[in-house]
């Protein structure tokens, strides 16, 4: 379990889900590939699920072959985050965010280590390839009252972090749209901000479109009583639209409860075309287009040439020693 890389030559996952009581564990199969590419701006591929998890790397497969063509890999601890930062080191078709996420604050600050965590988001925050903190923001859903005030000193200093880094924010935000919205602003919005898996109602939506703020819609936006959703979505300007799956959650219709992974994000979009009476290719485009926008482009720094060959290639100038630490042991086959 214990190695040199965080990230190990297969791909494995280094978490797994917990709660799969009841569930159908078996991966639904492959949607009809989109002719226009999109993005999963928000996914978990560190997290095991189903059955027979998939590896990142099958899980990546299966994406581009249905034309998702990239995703941003979201940490939540210090773990986590780590991975994300150095899994997207290795793989084109990922991107990092990094963060403590709002239900962790509260267990970190009580042990006083909070601040350790949040020295570690920093100083990921500055390596190639990690383009967002996040996820981060507030839940009033699953933290009580008195773990709420290390929520918030969470919440601040992410933000910070990421002006600091000119970085995007993804914001998760449950049962919290006041108080996050409030803190926003009063601490001052990075230049990109996105709420992660949106919900709030089209009151909300205007209110983040006034912003400038982003809204990216996930699996759930497909949910038969998600009618408050999707009159946000009508809402949101198509510049400020993003989408995402929020694998291994949020299963889009008609899979709901089975394991969410990123090749299923067709199917989600979908649903928003159909919702939106729009082309499928023009929204994919769009989103396309805002995604890259937020985030750059995938295939904008060439870190992965350095690992082409197993023995670990030539050396191309500064950071690939640090780099090369990161290479899994048995190359990338
Ligand atoms: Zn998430």
């Amino acid at each position: 379990m214990v190695s040199d890389s965080p990230v190990d030559g297969y791909g494995s996952a280094i978490r797994r889900r917990e709660n799969t009581t009841g569930r159908d564990l078996s991966y639904p199969p492959l949607p009809e590939s989109l002719t226009v590419p999109v993005y999963d701006n928000h996914t978990h591929l560190e997290i095991a699920d189903g059955e027979h998890p998939l590896g990142y790397r099958e899980q990546l497969d299966r994406a581009s072959s249905v034309g998702v063509r990239g995703v941003i890999q979201v940490g939540g601890d210090v773990e986590t985050s780590r991975w994300s930062a150095a899994a997207a080191l290795i793989e084109p078709r990922m991107l990092a965010a990094v963060a403590i996420h709002p239900n962790e604050a509260p267990a970190l600050a009580a042990a006083g280590t909070l601040d350790d965590a949040l020295a570690v988001i920093n100083e990921l925050a500055g390596q190639p390839r990690v383009v967002a903190i996040g996820e981060t923001g507030l839940d009033f859903f699953r933290t009580p009252e008195e773990g709420r005030a290390a929520q918030f000193r969470s919440f601040e200093a992410h933000i910070r972090i990421a002006k600091e880094h000119n970085l995007a924010l993804q914001i998760h935000d449950r049962d919290a749209h006041e108080a996050v919205i409030e803190t926003l602003l009063r601490v001052g919005a990075p230049e990109r901000t996105v709420f992660h898996c949106f919900s709030g109602d089209s009151d909300m939506a205007r209110f983040c479109a006034a912003q400038g703020w982003y809204m990216s819609f996930a699996g759930n936006v497909t949910f038969k009583n998600a009618d408050n959703l999707r009159a946000a979505l009508s809402a949101a300007p198509r510049n400020l639209l993003l989408v995402e799956t929020d694998a291994p959650f949020l299963t889009p219709l008609p899979y709901r409860g089975r394991p969410n992974a990123p090749y299923l994000l067709p199917n989600t979009l979908r649903g928003m075309a159909a919702h939106l009476e729009t082309d499928v290719s023009l929204l994919s485009a769009q989103i396309t287009a805002n995604t890259e926008l937020v985030y750059g482009r995938w295939d904008a720094e060439p870190v992965t040439a350095a690992f082409a060959a197993p023995s670990g290639g030539s050396s191309t100038g500064p950071g690939d020693e640090q780099r090369a630490t990161q290479t899994p042991r048995g190359g990338l086959a």
